[in-house]
């Protein structure tokens, strides 16, 4: 799938972090909205239910203060009860007013009528007939009935609040229940969404580490280009820039040397063959210490010539490490050719030779193998006293091809571990400085182990420690090669 970046690491940035609040500020609102309803729910809910249940409450006490008031009027006929009941009857009509204009339930509402049609039938018996002994006969019947049903409307009242809290309970639930769901679904999106974006935001930035790296490597024959946003396209236009650069200047380079050695080759030629020439006497008879002399200059000539050589060599190899000629080889086979290449100087100084080597098969340049193994070998031998022991070791391990070769010679102190494989350094130890080479072998196996993807390291030991190890199978060098 083609993504498209934005334009800056900015937006890119700013654009992944509304995504992935979006979810969370949606949780948060969903969350508010329930909260509030449920709140004006329960405010609906008490607020009505405690003001209904005062009223009716007030009712059923004015109905038993009429009852009273009217039942002293029928039995003594003083208009000082009449009045009574009138004030009672005020405040009864208040009430139920009250109540008319309150919400109510149906049951409610049935009662409330009742009420006042049963008040309203009383109020015309007392207000037509007069303190008589039928009207004090009547009246308790009357206001029996009355007060029942004010005892009705409570109990309706409460029945309406216990199921307004039932409801209310149930709306809790509810909005738990619903908030709890849409956590189970927002948790998982809103991790998907941070992976996804971390995803974004740091594969632009590792493939600009891994670019940095494989320059600084020395790797340059992968073109480098940047996924991401605007601005980290163009870093990776400018890396690649920078490496287009390096290829020119290390070819500089290399052209360079070439030239040099070949230049230096020809007047190095002629001082031989005049030292030579010097030293046979064909010139003429020489004294001892002009011999002396001429055999100096022979000897440092032939050193000379075995440094530009080495030169020359060099560049060769450095000409070639973007190149792999890669196949299956049986690796066990390059250890056997190598260490048979090398016998006479091993026979010279009298050295053992110990093998472990697994049956191991690798997808890689044969000669380039033999080479660095080579560079190994004849490193140990150089560097060994005489009579010591050399061994190599084969072997797989996960999906690498690993060679180990060690020697009882002075070893590579801790300070030279770093240096020993740029180009023409070498050792800073007296006696091993002593002896003659170039500081290019290591230089060598570093970039071919480095052009099959693998690695060399120094390892401790009472000798030298060398382990390479690289992949067996094919890697994205060699299909290039291949
Ligand atoms: P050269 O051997 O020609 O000097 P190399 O690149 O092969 O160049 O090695 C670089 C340096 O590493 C050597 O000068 C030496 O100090 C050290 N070195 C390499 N191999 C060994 C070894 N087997 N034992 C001790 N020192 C070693």
């Amino acid at each position: 799938m083609r993504l498209t970046y934005p334009r800056s690491f900015l937006s890119l940035l700013l654009i992944g972090f509304s995504i992935v609040a979006a979810p969370l500020l949606f949780a948060l609102l969903t969350n508010a909205l329930a909260f509030e309803r449920l709140s004006r729910l329960a405010e609906q809910t008490v607020h009505s239910s405690v003001k209904v249940t005062q009223a009716s409450r007030s009712l059923a006490t004015v109905i038993a203060s009429l009852d009273r008031a009217a039942r002293q009027y029928s039995v003594a006929g003083e208009a000082m009860y009449l009045d009574a009941y009138r004030t009672n009857r005020a405040a009864f009509l208040r009430f139920t007013h009250q109540l008319d204009e309150m919400e109510l339930s149906e049951a409610q509402r049935a009662e409330l009528a009742s009420i006042i049609r049963d008040e309203d039938a009383v109020n015309m018996l007392i207000t037509h007939s007069g303190p008589t002994p039928e009207l004090a006969r009547r009246l308790p019947q009357e206001f029996a009935n009355l007060t029942e049903h004010g005892q009705n409307l409570i109990r309706v009242g409460d029945q309406a609040t216990d199921s307004g809290i039932e409801q209310l309970r149930a709306q809790a639930v509810h909005s738990r229940d619903s908030v709890f769901w849409l956590m189970i679904a927002l948790i998982p999106t809103a991790i998907l969404l941070i992976g996804s974006f971390t995803f974004l935001i740091a594969r632009p930035i590792t493939q600009v580490s891994e670019g940095i790296r494989s320059l600084g490597e020395g790797n340059f024959a992968k073109p480098i280009a940047i996924q991401g946003p605007g601005d980290m396209v163009r870093l990776g236009e400018q890396l690649d820039w920078l490496r287009d650069r390096l290829i020119t200047l290390e070819a500089q380079k290399t052209r360079f040397l070439q030239h040099m050695s070949h230049e230096l080759k020809t007047p190095l030629t002629a001082l031989r063959e005049g030292s030579d020439l010097l030293s046979s006497g064909v010139v003429g008879s020489l004294n001892a210490e002009q011999r002396e002399i001429a055999r100096i200059l022979q000897e440092n000539s032939i050193e000379l010539r075995k440094l530009i050589e080495g030169l020359l060599n060099y560049s060769a190899v450095h000409a070639q490490t973007s190149y792999l000629d890669a196949k299956i080889v049986q690796l066990r086979e390059v250890v056997r050719r190598v260490v048979n290449d090398r016998k006479l100087p091993i026979v010279a100084k009298d050295m053992r030779i110990e093998l472990n080597c697994e049956h191991v098969t690798a997808y890689c340049d044969e000669e380039k193998i033999r080479v660095m193994l080579d560079n190994l070998l004849s490193n140990a031998i150089k560097y060994s006293p005489e009579r010591g022991l050399i061994s190599i070791k084969l072997y797989k391990e996960h999906n690498d091809a690993v060679f180990e070769v060690l020697d009882e010679g002075p070893g590579i102190p801790a300070v030279d571990r770093e240096k020993i494989f740029e180009a023409f350094y070498r050792g800073a130890d007296a006696p091993v400085a002593a002896i003659k080479g170039s500081g290019l072998g290591l230089s060598i196996v570093k970039e071919y182990i480095q052009l099959h993807k693998g690695r060399i390291e120094v390892l401790d030991g009472p000798g030298a420690h060398f382990r390479v190890s690289f992949p067996r199978k094919k890697t994205g060098n060699e299909e290039e090669a291949a």
